[in-house]
């Protein structure tokens, strides 16, 4: 496992100077090759690419459609615990706040299963906090096995796993795996990430990885905006699936933008992540990774998502609640964070059906 060993070779890259090298010419030339590099990814990601976002997103549009025709695949996430060892000072579900704790039983998944199959959704997040007394393996198994009885694909958001451990959910249903770095970078991990087991930055790092050695169908990566500086960040992210797709050709994966939001502690983020260069990194990131998938999440504001259709997403969560127990209780006392995109799923099908996209359900069933 070796993404550690990439970074590395950036180790005394100076990335100011870089950026403030690229030219108009350096920037057009990158857009029009038919296969990109490294350096026309930084190109892509510098300062002078936002004068061309137009000719990025003609490109970006062109490579989607031609990987990804004009679909949209639809998800839910549902959250089962809340319950966390881990001290994340942007997280409200860090074991440092007093919030209410939900820990859901197994009849208690069911019900909302049952309610958020209702919307037509076929594909599931399955998310927790990370408490591995309480949130165990066993405990992760059942939960698959009830959501596969209402759902196509169950991928899993959860506390970093070795690979037999995912082997062992993926025997129970499981299909995929979410997970995020946070930062890549490793100071500033540490400073954000006090105690708790996700304090090691390199076993979280090889996640990803071994997600594709047990064989995952699916695996998706991303940063969480807002911690450390963003073009590092979104630089790093964009040679991890790169690196990732060269090893794991079985795998397919994909990348997520999320910018922190409010959440219980009163985490103010250091870095803002503006929407031009958020759909700039998008942007970059389907010309760099065209066969990537890219997953906006209702983190962002329902008018923005909607902006976002034509530049190169693939997929969307609709309707989402961040609760345990959201969908059938509607008790918010759990959020994880607040969502800002609040409509339902049906008028998100709406919105993705009046551009002339088609919604994917379900794109995948597993034979047994
Ligand atoms: S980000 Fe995850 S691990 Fe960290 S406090 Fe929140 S739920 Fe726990």
């Amino acid at each position: 496992m070796g993404y550690y060993k990439e970074i590395e070779k950036f180790k005394d890259f100076d990335f100011d100077a870089y950026f403030n090298s690229v030219t108009d010419d350096m920037v057009i030339n990158s857009i029009h090759r038919d296969k990109r590099d490294v350096y026309d990814f930084l190109n892509l990601l510098s300062n002078t690419a936002k004068k061309h976002l137009e000719r990025m997103a003609v490109k970006s549009k062109e490579l989607t459609e031609q990987w990804f025709g004009r679909t949209i695949s639809l998800y839910l996430p549902i959250y089962i615990s809340n319950y966390c060892s881990n001290e994340c000072v942007y997280c409200g579900f860090s074991k440092k706040n007093k919030i209410t704790r939900k820990h859901l039983k197994a009849e208690e998944i069911e019900k909302e299963a049952i309610e958020i199959a209702k919307t037509g959704i076929k594909h599931i997040l399955l998310l927790t906090g990370e408490a591995e007394n309480l949130v165990s393996l066993e405990y992760l198994g059942e939960a698959v096995e009830i959501l596969k009885r209402h759902f196509a694909s169950v991928t899993i958001e959860i506390y970093p796993m070795e690979v037999e451990q995912y082997e062992f959910l993926k025997e129970k249903g499981v299909d995929g795996l979410t997970i995020y770095q946070e930062t890549y970078d490793e100071k500033t991990y540490k400073e954000v990430h006090l105690s708790g087991k996700k304090s090691d930055y390199h076993f979280r790092l090889n996640t990803p990885e071994r997600g594709a050695i047990a064989d995952l169908r699916a695996v998706n990566i991303g940063p969480l905006f807002g911690l450390s500086d963003t073009h590092k960040e979104a630089f790093f992210c964009g040679m991890h699936v790169r690196y990732l797709m060269n090893n794991y050709l079985n795998t397919e994966f994909g990348i997520s933008l999320p910018r922190i939001n409010n959440a219980e502690g009163g985490f103010e983020a250091k870095y803002q992540l503006d929407d031009v260069t958020f759909v700039q990194f998008m942007l970059a990131y389907r010309l760099f990774l065209p066969k990537a998938g890219i997953n906006i999440s209702t983190r962002e504001k329902a008018v923005f998502r909607d902006h976002l259709l034509d530049l190169g997403v693939t997929k969307f969560s609709a309707g989402s609640k961040t609760a345990v127990g959201g969908y059938a209780e509607k008790d918010k006392s759990t959020e994880q964070f607040e969502t800002s995109d609040k409509r339902s799923t049906e008028e998100i099908v709406a919105m993705v059906k009046s551009k002339n996209y088609q919604v994917i359900y379900k794109d995948w069933e597993q034979i047994v």
